[in-house]
Formats: structure tokens, C-alpha cells, sequence
């Protein structure tokens, strides 16, 4: 059986995000203009525009351009948006995140992840984009509060500095759940006093490191 690839973002975003659904037309634009191909390792170019997750290296992996995509809209930035995301990673995601907001801060925990990442921004010439090695339960104190938060890993609980460090009315998207590799993206409003949690899909990610 032959896997239908698509050959760049355009194809991509027919076959696999408009099509399931996803509308916000900036998110779709972003989307369109940020090259997947230059976020993989050189030998899964070919497969840059695929329906998966791809392996990164350090046992780590780039998400599948949907769900990307739709952890995005969930998230309704604007241009004005701060955001925090947890889990650079490839810095695919991240760059997805730059097109549309104002100004991102990125936390990784492995420093070979992160320093590849800030070379393919530099190299694409993104300079929106911030980025720090550490532990990312902890947030971004320094740069805290945030508009809108967004986890990349999976995590069995809710970091209460991430809860803490999310702007009144701010939106915070998280996989949640207590099995490796079975959570529920999660999408966490937060009024001055009160949180809402609503779970809104099934996802499978990579663990957020605890300690
Ligand atoms: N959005 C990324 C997803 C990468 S996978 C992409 O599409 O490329 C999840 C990333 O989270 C991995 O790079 C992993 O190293 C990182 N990670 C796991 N636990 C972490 C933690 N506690 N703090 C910061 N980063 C973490």
C-alpha cells in the first residue's frame, strides 16, 4: 500500500488540517508559511509533510502537523498573544506559535534540543522567539504572567507554577493524563479566582519530565 505524502505545506494543510476542521484563518497561514522539512532531521525531509509524529532524536519526537494545528486554535491568539510553551522540542510547534503571536517563551529540558531549534530560527530569520534550558514545571517566572500557555508533553497533573504564571482570562493547553502515551488535551481557562478544565481530545505524547 502506497502512503500518500504531500510534497509542501499546501498539500499538507488540504489533505490533513482544513480538512479535519480546522478554520482560524492565521493559524492556517502559519501553517502554510513555516517550512516542517527544515524542522526534521535531513534524512526524514522526504516525510516532512506527512500525517505523523517523526523522531527527533534524544528518544523525542516533532508532533504530526494536526495536532500542532489544532492545539493552536484552541489556544484563539492574536497578535498580541505572550506565550509560554513547554517542550521546544524541534521548535516546529514553536514556530507555528511566532507567525501569529507577539512574543514566545520556549523551555526545553535538553539542551541539544533547544540549541538546534535557536539555529533554525536563526537561520529563518525568527527573532520573536525565546528560549530557555530548564525544568519547564516551572514555567518562565521572570517573564510571567502569560496570555496563553501550551505543554507538548504529557503530564499526570497540572504544574501549579504554569497555573500560577497564566494571565487572568488566559488559556492554557495541556495533555493530561496518569497512562504513558494515553492522555486527553486538556483546555484550562482561567477567570480571576476559578479554572475551568475541559477535556477535548485524545492524544498520545511523550512524558514531561518530572523532577
Ligand atoms: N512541540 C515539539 C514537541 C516535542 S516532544 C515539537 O513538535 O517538536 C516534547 C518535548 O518536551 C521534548 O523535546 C522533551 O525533551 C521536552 N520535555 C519533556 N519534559 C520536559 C520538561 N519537564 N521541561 C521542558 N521540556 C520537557
Amino acid at each position: 500500500m502506497e502512503i500518500y505524502t504531500p510534497k509542501n505545506s499546501i498539500e499538507m494543510i488540504k489533505a490533513q488540517i482544513s480538512s479535519r476542521g480546522i478554520k482560524n484563518i492565521n493559524v492556517l497561514k502559519a501553517m502554510e508559511i513555516v517550512p516542517r522539512d527544515k524542522f526534521v532531521p535531513k534524512k526524514l525531509a522526504p516525510l516532512a509533510w506527512s500525517d505523523q509524529p517523526l523522531p527527533i532524536g534524544f528518544s523525542q519526537t516533532i508532533s504530526q502537523p494536526y495536532v500542532v494545528a489544532f492545539m493552536t486554535e484552541m489556544l484563539e491568539l492574536d497578535s498580541n498573544s505572550r506565550i509560554l510553551e513547554i517542550g521546544t522540542g524541534s521548535g516546529y510547534q514553536t514556530a507555528v506559535l511566532s507567525k501569529i503571536g507577539k512574543e514566545i517563551f520556549s523551555v526545553e529540558i535538553i539542551k541539544k534540543l533547544s540549541d538546534r531549534a535557536k539555529k533554525t530560527f536563526t537561520e529563518l530569520g525568527y527573532n520573536n522567539i525565546h528560549l530557555k534550558v530548564y525544568n519547564g514545571r516551572y514555567g518562565w517566572e521572570e517573564f510571567a504572567p502569560f496570555s496563553h500557555i501550551i505543554v507538548t508533553a504529557a503530564s499526570q497533573d497540572t504544574p501549579k507554577n504554569l497555573l500560577n504564571q497564566l494571565k487572568a482570562d488566559g488559556k492554557m493547553i495541556i495533555p493530561l493524563g496518569k497512562k504513558p502515551f494515553s492522555q486527553n488535551l486538556t483546555l484550562i481557562t482561567k477567570y480571576k479566582k476559578n479554572i475551568t478544565k475541559r477535556k477535548i481530545l485524545p492524544v498520545r505524547f511523550v512524558p514531561l519530565v518530572q523532577k
